[in-house]
């Protein structure tokens, strides 16, 4: 039978989805091959169908033991023969498997990946041909995962003993780390890789500049209004309150979740959403693992989340009805701030891991043990400087390298800590410095994967696949950046001439000449464009710039127009920033800039609404 005969056949589907032919091809090449697709995207049909045409069995390695029951009866209902071996079954259960699969009984064989360091699961495997061995969660391997299982480090060798049949490697976590990982440690030969389903079609993704809370809040108002079904996701548990409190005085039906409530009404608030009790979640990005609510219309970011994973799963979760939704980024530069500060708390210093532990030796009674809260080791550690994250951080990492261990304090709400080699020096710690420098310096170069996005000019659904490693892709046609596309540009009317002249007029005489491109920027956007419309703010007035031949020459522009032309203006290349500092980016002109100001070029942009 073909692939086509056998997905029509025992699978009972009409076509393979993007993708997932090629990756048939290949594993039945018997080669090597990474391959990697969203959740949903359809992974296991591409070892389960090669399984059906292969001589021997194939042996698929998944951590989610509580899925293999599911999968293998999906399996056995299509008449296919596969069976799953776990730490669940009786031992004469695995017995009887165990002996059935050395009669070639079974075409797919699901096991849990411990099994694969028992010697005597690998004898009994000798006896039958093992034709593909494709590992389900593949990210699990790597450290740089979220998900590190360290009995996915014995698969490689388990690969070999197994007469090294071609691996398939298959995962939704996309990192280019991750994936070097995966492929050195399962030692994957000459392989290929596929980075496939990742495109939303049916998401608008946008990026909208905002200056101010009430122009965020503004934004979730409209969009709650015009969309009614959505998520809205917050950096922080203050944030998500304040905005539970808003949607309250607007009365909308919400919920509110976040890390800092407890199990039980955080169940509570995802069974309200779920059953649609309520039509707006307000969230930290903890909210969703298990929200599966297909009709959700927009998702807004209100602030910048740490990465363009988080970021694009999050949005990910509206449209899951693959009905039109909208995705906002709510983006402010000075968000960043947030971000930087969990980084520094999930990344504490060398310094503070070592006073920790001085700390800690101190403290200790005579059975090793110290029973205070973060809280209170922090001010033990100088009080408020230390970031309390930053403590918990440097804890966990002193109990996964085996110096401490956390336990529970029976009757207490603080977690107790013993020292398991007590008499161990803080000079003495093993302490992997390289690799704590490396996950900080990893976790800063997602942060600003972000920045660039949000500041980039290319289709954004476009700049996420190639992210992701996706090589076809094509403008979405659909974003904020595609719906400014050239078509709807245009040259400017006489009047709106003379406001561009203006402005750019304003904007040379705030920056200096010089410089290779002939004009160096001094000054930020908000205040050329205060500047420009005549404020009577303290800047303005102490720096003298209300003494401008240009103050006041675009008064009855106003400012939020002002805003939007600029960042068009940005956009067509007349204006151009330069970041100075965390907080401000500096604007000047363009060489063309400079030559629409003499009347010397045409140009063409989209024009704001007034
Ligand atoms: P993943 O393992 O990538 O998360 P699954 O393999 O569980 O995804 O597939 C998700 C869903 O997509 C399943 O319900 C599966 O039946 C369906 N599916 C997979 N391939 C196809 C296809 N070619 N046509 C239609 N449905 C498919
Ligand atoms: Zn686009």
């Amino acid at each position: 039978m073909s692939p086509q005969e056998i997905l029509n056949n025992y699978f009972g589907l009409t076509d393979f989805r993007k993708g997932q032919k090629d990756i048939i091809d290949h594993i039945l090449s018997r080669k090597d091959v990474m391959v990697i697709m969203p959740t949903g995207g359809g992974k296991s049909l591409c070892y389960q169908l090669p399984a059906l045409l292969f001589e021997g069995v194939t042996l698929i390695v998944s951590p989610l033991i509580s899925l293999m029951q599911d999968q293998v009866d999906a399996l056995q209902k299509r008449k296919i023969p596969a069976t799953f071996i776990n730490s669940t079954l009786s031992t004469s259960e695995y017995k009887k498997r165990i002996y059935d699969l050395s009669e070639a009984q079974y075409k797919l064989i699901y096991v849990a990946p411990e099994r694969l360091r028992s010697t005597s699961f690998l004898k009994a495997l000798e006896r039958v041909k093992v034709s593909f061995f494709a590992i389900d969660e593949a990210h699990c391997i790597s450290q740089w995962g979220h998900d590190f299982r360290p009995d996915y480090m014995a698969l490689g060798r388990a690969a070999e003993q197994l007469g090294r049949p071609p691996i398939g490697a298959f995962t939704a976590t996309a990192t280019p780390e991750v994936q070097d990982d995966i492929a050195t440690q399962l030692g994957l030969r000459d392989f290929r890789k596929f980075v496939t389903g990742f495109a939303r079609p049916n998401l608008q993704l946008s990026v909208r500049p905002v200056s101010s809370r009430t122009e965020k809040l503004n934004c979730i108002s409209r969009l709650i209004e015009t969309h009614k079904t959505g998520i809205i996701y917050c950096a922080t548990r203050k944030r998500v309150e304040e905005i539970a409190t808003r949607l309250h005085d607007w009365d909308i039906a919400h919920v509110a979740y976040h890390g800092g409530m407890s199990d039980e009404e955080r169940k509570r608030a995802q069974e309200q959403f779920m059953a649609c009790q309520a039509d707006v979640a307000v969230a930290t990005n903890a909210f969703g693992m298990g929200i599966d609510r297909a009709d959700i219309r927009f998702v807004v970011h209100f602030e910048m989340p740490g990465t363009l994973e988080a970021y694009y799963q999050e949005a990910g979760r509206a449209g899951r009805d693959n009905q039109p939704a909208v995705c906002e980024l709510l983006f402010n530069y000075q968000d960043k701030r947030v971000q930087e500060f969990f980084i520094e708390g999930s990344n504490p210093s060398r310094q503070i891991i070592l006073d920790l532990y001085r700390v800690l030796r101190q403290l200790a009674d005579q059975n090793h043990t110290v029973l205070l809260s973060i809280e209170k080791l922090s001010e033990h550690l100088g009080g408020r400087k230390t970031n309390g994250m930053a403590v918990s951080s440097a804890l966990a990492l002193l109990a996964r390298t085996g110096i401490i261990e956390r336990f529970d304090v029976p009757g207490q709400r603080i977690r107790g800590t013993r020292l398991l080699q007590p008499g161990l020096l803080a000079e003495d710690l093993p302490l992997d410095t390289d690799t704590l420098a490396r996950k900080e310096h990893q976790a800063r170069t997602k942060l600003e994967s972000i920045i660039h996005f949000a500041y980039s000019f290319s289709c954004r659904q476009q700049w996420i696949l190639r992210y992701f490693g996706e090589s076809e892709t094509e403008p979405c046609g659909a974003c904020d950046v595609c719906l400014r596309s050239e078509d709807k540009k245009r040259g400017p009317t006489q009047e709106e001439l003379l406001i561009i002249r203006k402005a750019l007029s304003g904007v040379a005489r705030m920056s200096r000449q010089g410089g290779p491109t002939g004009w160096i920027p001094r000054w930020g956007k908000t205040r050329i464009i205060q500047m420009l419309i005549g404020s009577r703010s303290s800047p303005i007035l102490n720096a003298k710039l209300d003494q401008l031949s240009t103050y006041g020459i675009l008064k009855n522009a106003g400012e939020p127009y002002l805003k939007d032309l600029f960042r068009e203006m940005e956009r067509v290349g007349l204006l151009t920033s330069l970041q100075k500092d965390k907080f401000i980016r500096l604007l000047t002109l363009t060489p063309e800039g400079a030559a629409v100001m003499q009347g010397q070029a045409d140009f063409k942009m989209l024009w704001p609404r007034k």
